[in-house]
């Protein structure tokens, strides 16, 4: 057994989280599937280290001075990891979020001390939508900056310093792939570079959800979205500033009740509580794993990001009656 070190800073929780071996996507896959849990984190979620990533780097560049406030658009789980480490380096945080999303993560953000600003659901074109009324509230509030994390790159630097050099650390050197979804793309571009920057031969996979634009545009080079997704945190349809340069090998498509079915199965047979991206992420692992069978690749090692924890979702994901409403299949001890 590995004794984990005592840590002298609440900040020091961030990152270093295990690495699971999945059994049922290992089985389908016919080669070793691992899953990052990011749920570990202290804010249960990915997004606690771009957060750091982001404050630290504020911090270190004077734009953010003591007593300051940060301020941003998130679907969520950025707004959480912000809101820790801003409470634990002594900075307000205010966070604008659509509010179509879990009613948990607005109960979670607003118990946390976030000051909250709920906007309609808008399209990235409309000067309404969560991003940019998060931007003029930074511009228009003394003393505040704007974390900005689909375009501040501090946010892919989180992945390239810290998630890819503990992967390869964890896998002793030996993966071969590595997937996951984009909402920022601040994961799948900062794992990317960082891994290749270990070794150049492991393959990188963009797993989209539907209704985003990026396995399109890493397919045959276009932005071009087709059908919807409830997944929440994922889905993009721009090319972000973290986007910008990702190493993308290979990408696929999955559906909402594919993702579901892992995170199903995932909870049942393995007892992990997860949300929806994860069960994407994983559905992806294992299309990346057959391909590499395919390929005769020796018994690879695929690596995915188990996102954030399942108890973000007891009113959606968890829900008989939201489920349904969704059309989606209910899991059957609910
Ligand atoms: N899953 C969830 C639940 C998220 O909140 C996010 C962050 N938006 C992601 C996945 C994707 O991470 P990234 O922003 O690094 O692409």
């Amino acid at each position: 057994m590995t004794v984990v070190s005592a840590r002298s800073s609440s900040i020091d929780l961030i990152g270093n989280t295990p690495l699971v071996l999945l059994q049922g996507p290992s089985e389908a896959a016919g080669c070793e599937i691992w899953g990052k849990c990011e749920f570990a984190n202290p804010g249960a979620s990915v997004k606690d280290r771009a957060a750091l990533w982001i404050l630290r780097d504020a911090i270190e560049s004077g734009a953010l001075q003591p007593g300051g406030t940060i301020v941003e658009g998130t679907a969520g789980n950025t707004g959480i990891g912000l809101a820790l480490v801003a409470n634990a380096y002594g900075f307000r945080t205010i966070i604008v979020m659509p509010e179509t999303q879990s009613r948990e993560k607005m109960d979670t953000l607003r118990a946390l001390g976030a000051e909250l600003v709920l906007v309609p659901a808008a399209p990235f074109s409309n000067p309404g939508h969560f991003v940019h009324t998060s931007r003029r509230l930074a511009e228009e509030t003394e003393g505040a900056v704007w974390a900005n994390q689909f375009d501040n790159i501090a946010n892919r630097r989180a992945h390239i310093e810290s998630t890819a050099p503990e992967i390869w650390e964890q896998m002793e050197g030996r993966i071969d792939g590595f997937t996951c979804a984009a909402g920022t793309g601040g994961t799948i571009a900062g794992v990317g570079l960082g891994l290749k920057a270990f070794d150049e031969s492991i393959q990188i996979a963009l797993t989209d959800p539907h209704g985003a634009a990026l396995y399109s545009y890493f397919t045959h080079g276009e932005l071009k979205a087709e059908g919807t997704s409830v997944a929440e945190g994922i889905g993009q349809g721009r090319i972000t500033a973290n986007l910008d340069g990702a190493p993308i090998d290979t990408a696929f498509r999955v559906s909402d009740e594919e993702g579901l079915e892992w995170v199903r199965r995932l909870l049942a047979e393995e007892g992990l509580a997860l949300g929806l991206s994860s069960g994407i992420n994983v559905a992806g692992a294992v299309e990346l794993g057959r391909k590499l069978v395919a390929e005769g690749r020796e018994d690879p090692r695929v690596v995915t990001i188990l996102c954030d924890t399942g108890f973000r979702y007891l009113s959606t994901l968890y829900n008989r009656q939201w489920l349904e409403s969704k059309g989606l299949p209910v899991f059957p001890w609910l």
